[in-house]
């Protein structure tokens, strides 16, 4: 790595010591302003899986769809544990509901053999009947009652509010709890031996940061045969934090590969619409506006070829796709951003999916074996969408998908047709753009040989 700024601060008089900390002084402090400007929220409501895991441990409850039922003062859940004295004053009981699929309250309700009187004065709260219907498979509420009469309702909204409800003499009163996520922000860098997962892992990151950096950079390095030992990284993220207590890492803010000597930076930006993307410190994006290729764990089972023997029909002719091999079921994702024009059966198509993208280009998805649900005539799409799955319909001799890439109607080799770049950052972001990346794209130059980890 080279650091350019090295000279300069040696003119100072600061030693690199000195230097490193104050490098890591302002990327935290960087890291701290941008949390603070109210630019991106640091969470968003999600239900994912590991919260949910989360939730249902927390509460003691072991199966979805189970209910935990016992007197609060027995020291069977954890929110008997924190609260004996009030459960024990009032002899509340305590249910934990792991939400079924199709669950509702109204079910859950009569479950528990609650009056639905209750339901409706809770239903009857401001705000309240959007925030109790749709239920989320998976989730956790938490019930007090005693006698067939709520006395509590707990509901977490998201990671960071949670609802709650209480008997307030005859009726019931609702409140939303702030518990917001801390940010803290965390530096990774590595060396890779062997492989990309092993080298985030021994520098103490998750699996999940491989994956990410793979995606960012996916387009510039191919990370099954260029990655090479000596390869390096170094990425810019938030480990979330609530009560103290590790949630999540956030997404990547910025990052640095160096794949065979080359150096490719990439830097996130949420513009004030709301849209995250990576671009190059320049402010290119780092993705092409097309997928190369529009199935994932696939191989290539036929490839584009201006004469070739038909499997089926047993004559030359010109294959004008790329075939790839994949199980049925396979999900076949828009290559590109654009407007179906055509979803359904065509000759030896099969179930086929066209899609109208601008430079008049067009992409076409054959031998489907069905379509995903909102994929029909006139739907747009975004880049990765999954729009149907992978089938052996129309002329095919196994499970593949055929693949077109058509610009002004002449049919190019999907293979090795040079893709579009996707779109720049819009330049009337592009000041707010600068002044966001600057902080983050100097985190990445701490200086090599400190701990691997800075945090
Ligand atoms: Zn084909």
């Amino acid at each position: 790595m080279a650091f350019s700024f090295k000279p300069a601060l040696r003119k100072l008089g600061l030693a690199p010591l000195k230097l490193r900390w104050l490098l890591i002084a302002a990327c935290a402090l960087g890291a701290w302003s941008l949390l603070h400007a109210g630019h991106e929220a640091p969470s968003a409501p999600h239900p994912g899986a590991p919260d949910v895991a989360k939730q249902a441990s927390a509460a003691g409850v072991a199966a979805p769809g189970s209910v935990s039922r016992g007197p609060a003062s027995a020291p069977a859940t954890a929110a008997a544990q924190k609260k004996p004295v009030e459960s024990a004053l009032f002899g509340l009981a305590t249910s934990n509901v792991i939400v079924n699929h199709n669950d509702t309250l109204d079910g859950i309700f009569r479950r528990l053999k609650l009056r639905l009187s209750d339901l409706a004065s809770l239903r009857g709260l401001p705000g309240l009947k959007a925030r109790l219907d749709s239920l989320r498979p998976g989730e956790s509420l938490r019930l007090m009652h005693r006698d067939g009469s709520l006395f509590g309702l707990e509901r977490r909204l998201n990671e960071a509010e949670t609802l709650k409800v209480v008997r307030e003499g005859s009726g019931l009163k609702a409140d939303v709890l702030q518990n917001p996520l801390e940010a803290r922000p965390r530096i990774v860098r590595g060396v890779i031996n062997s492989s990309l997962f092993e080298a985030v892992g021994a520098a103490g990151g998750h699996d999940q940061t491989a994956v990410a950096l793979a995606d960012i950079f996916g387009w510039d390095i191919d990370f099954v045969l260029d990655i090479q030992p000596g390869d390096s990284f170094v990425v810019s993220y938030q480990e979330l934090y609530q009560d103290g207590v590790y949630v999540k890492d956030g997404p990547i803010q910025a990052a640095l590969f160096i794949n065979q000597g080359r150096q490719y930076r990439a830097v996130r930006y949420v513009d004030p619409e709301g849209n995250a993307h990576f671009y190059t410190p320049d402010g290119r994006s780092m993705h092409k506006a097309f997928l190369r290729t529009p199935v994932e764990f696939t191989r290539v089972s036929s490839r584009f070829n201006s004469a070739r023997l038909h499997p089926i029909l047993n004559t030359i002719r010109a294959h004008k796709g790329v075939d790839y091999a994949a199980p049925i079921g396979t999900p076949v994702r828009a290559a590109g951003e654009g407007r179906i024009r055509y979803a359904g059966p065509k000759g030896g198509y099969g179930n086929v999916v066209e899609i109208d993208h601008t430079r008049s280009i067009v992409t076409v998805y054959g031998h489907l074996s069905r379509f995903a649900k909102g994929t029909r005539v006139g739907q747009h799409v975004t880049q990765g969408t999954v729009i149907a799955y992978v089938g052996m319909t129309g002329l095919a001799t196994g499970p593949h998908l055929h693949y077109e890439y058509r610009v002004n109607g002449v049919f190019k080799n999907p293979q090795t047709v040079s893709l579009p770049d996707a779109e720049p950052i819009d330049a009337r972001w592009r000041p707010d753009f600068l002044a966001h990346s600057a902080p983050l794209l100097a985190c990445l130059e701490t200086p090599l040989g400190s701990a691997l980890v800075a945090r």
